[in-house]
This record gives structure tokens, sequence and C-alpha cells, in this order.
């Protein structure tokens, strides 16, 4: 049986992206809506075949206990609404997609964690490139040391468009600027390529002088991780350079990565080996399918398998640590160290 999903928050990425994405999955369907605006969950639901009695508002969305179309709740509200909508799903028991980044706090962070444990759902963050074939294949290539041993990666996630009067400048919705909301994918592609934990990092941010959209928060964020095997990671984000998004993983006898890396399509693969005296790139592309599609399919397979997801709460909570340690180095911290952490599954 499919999986029943309502999503919570009817913007850009839900209405561009996931529901969309709902017309190539294989093992869930669309059931439920919660928005604000019973309008337009109305007009959406019309033309997705949606009942009427699965919509919901932020108020009654509490009802939706009892409603047995929706199993899944995914949610896709500004950061900071990540973890209340999250316990409340939780305690009208169901299991919960959460978009990234998973909240805008550590403690928000834990106490989704938290919650869903105690309700014993699954919770699931929606790192959509940790399911595709394209990032797969680089885990797959640094894993087998194809190239020997990694030594060094790198990556830039950024675009010049600075998000322009809504919640993304606000801290308190957004937890910070562009670290959080594009970095994230470089630091979280340098844990599961590496399958390690990072144990110190750095970090700057800069913004550019008197422009009102980062009074809150940064435009570019730098910083570096150290792995315990010695690896260094570099990542780059921000809001005001021209789109640029690839990801490099530099081993002793080749380098792979994807440009573009961290879009919705067009991902492409490049390696680069030693030839004789010189050297070679090839490059490939894979089928595309909605990354979308693939994670709520793969959220289904977890479900039905009663097994953690790949990218389960305590991911998205690492990430959060990792993220805060980064802006506690950047505003005067140094190299700031990370403890050993407990019961996270590197292999991925
Ligand atoms: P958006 O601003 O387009 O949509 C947010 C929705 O939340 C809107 O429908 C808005 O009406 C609603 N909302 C409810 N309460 C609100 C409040 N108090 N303030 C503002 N809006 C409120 O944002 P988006 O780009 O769709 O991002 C939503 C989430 O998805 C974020 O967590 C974001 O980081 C994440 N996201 C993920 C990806 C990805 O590739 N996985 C891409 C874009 C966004």
């Amino acid at each position: 049986k499919r999986l029943g999903i309502a999503v919570v928050g009817l913007g850009a990425l839900a209405l561009e992206n996931i529901i969309p994405g709902f017309g190539e999955t294989k093992h869930v369907r669309l059931t439920g809506l919660v928005s604000g605006d019973p309008a337009k969950a109305r007009a959406i639901a019309a033309q997705y075949g949606v009942p009427e009695k699965n919509l919901y508002s932020y108020d009654t969305f509490d009802q939706i206990s009892n409603n047995p179309d929706i199993d899944i709740v995914y949610i896709v509200l500004p950061n900071a609404l990540h973890a209340e909508f999250t316990i409340r799903a939780a305690k009208a028991g169901k299991h919960v997609l959460c978009e990234k980044p998973m909240a805008a706090t550590v403690a928000e962070a834990q106490s989704m964690v938290d919650a869903c444990a105690q309700a014993n759902r699954k919770l699931m963050i929606a790192y959509r490139l940790q399911y595709t074939p394209e990032h797969r294949t680089v885990i797959d290539l640094a894993r087998s040391k194809t190239f020997g041993a990694i030594r060094m990666i790198e990556a830039v996630n950024g675009q010049n468009d600075a998000p322009n009067g809504q919640w993304r400048q606000i801290k308190a919705l957004a937890g910070g600027g562009s670290l959080p909301d594009v970095g994230l994918y470089c630091l979280n592609a340098f844990r599961y390529i590496t399958g390690e934990e990072p144990i110190e990092v750095t970090g700057q941010l800069t913004r550019p002088a008197n422009d009102p959209r980062f009074r809150e928060i940064e435009d570019i964020s730098m910083f570096t991780l150290r792995f315990p095997s010695g690896v260094v990671a570099n990542g780059t984000a921000g809001y005001s350079f021209h789109e640029s998004r690839f990801l490099r993983v530099h081993a002793e006898t080749g380098w792979f990565g994807l440009d573009p890396a961290f879009g919705y399509d067009n991902l492409t693969l490049g390696i680069n080996r030693k030839a004789g005296m010189a050297s070679s790139t090839d490059s490939r592309r894979f089928s595309p399918k909605s990354q979308f599609a693939h994670e709520m399919d793969a959220f289904a397979a977890s479900l039905h398998a009663n097994q953690e997801p790949r990218t389960p709460g305590a991911e998205g909570l690492q990430d959060m640590k990792i993220m805060a340690a980064i802006y506690q180095a950047a505003a005067g911290g140094g190299v700031v160290k990370l403890p050993p952490v407990d019961g996270l599954d590197t292999t991925r």
C-alpha cells in the first residue's frame, strides 16, 4: 500500500518541487495539505485530487491524528517552525519528514528527536541529495578508495539572489543566513563522503555593509572541517555571487565530484585520473528523476521495513551542532573542537 503524505506549508519548494514530485513516486501519494490559506489549499487539492476532508489549517492541524489517509507529515515551513510542527505531528501519531535545515537551533533539533522517540514515530530529515544516484556514486568512489585515500574536499554552494523581504532574512525564523540555508549541503556532503564526523572546525562570515537584507544574517559563510583520518574539507556558501554549486573530492590518484552538485537537476559527475604522463577527465549524467520522489519513496521503504531512515533526526541534529560550532569559530572562537559522537550510523 502506498503511504499517504500530508504536506505542511504551501510555499515555493512545496508547490514547485515536492508536490509535482509525487508524479514519480512509487510508494507514497499526496493525501493531505496543511496551509494558512484555505483558498490556496483548495485550489491545490483540486489540482492534485486531494479530498476536501484532508485539508487542515495550522490551527486544526492536530485533528490529523484522526485521519487514517495520512501516515507521514512532510514539513516545508520556515526553519523555526519545524520543531513545533514535528512535535505536534509526532503527538498526532504521524511519522515526520522534515525539510532542512532541521531547525533554527540545536535545542529545537534535540526536542524534535526526543518527541519522535517518545511517540515511537520515525523522523527523517529531507537531505534529498543523499538519495540521488549522483551523490551515491560519489560516496561509492570515496568509500571504495578507487583513487586512493581522500586528502581534501571542497565545495561551493551559492547564488546571487539574496532573500528579499522574507523569513530567510530574519534570524529568529531562519536560524542564520547562507550557512544553514545552502552551506549545509556542503557540510552534509563532507560528512557523508568521508563517513566520518569532524573533530574541529573554523569559520568566517561576511556581509555587505549597509545592505538591509543582511542586518540579521550572514551573506558569505566559509568554513573548514578536520576529520579524524586527517581529511580536511573547505566549504563556501553565499547569497551575492553568480550561481556556483560544485563539489570536488581530491584523492591520491584522481579527483571526482559533481558540477553542478546541489541543484534539483542536471547534476553532472566528473572524474579526472592520471593517464600516462597526462590526465583525462570523464563526465557522466544520470537519468533524470525527481529527487523528491527518490527521497519520499526511501522514507516509505524504511517505514515498511521498520528501519531508521538513512537521514534520521540524529543526522540533522549533528549538522546543527557543527553549524553552531562554525558560528562560534566565526565569532572569534578560533579553531573550535567538537566532541566525539555516539550512536550515529556513519555507514549511511
Ligand atoms: P517559502 O517562503 O516559499 O514557503 C514557506 C511557507 O510557509 C509559505 O507558504 C508560508 O505562507 C508558510 N508560513 C507559515 N507560517 C509562516 C511564518 N510565520 N512566516 C513565514 N512563512 C510562513 O519557503 P521555501 O523556500 O518553500 O522553504 C520552506 C522550507 O523548505 C525551509 O525549511 C527551507 O529551508 C526548505 N527548502 C529546502 C529545499 C531543498 O532543496 N530541500 C529548497 C528550498 C527550501
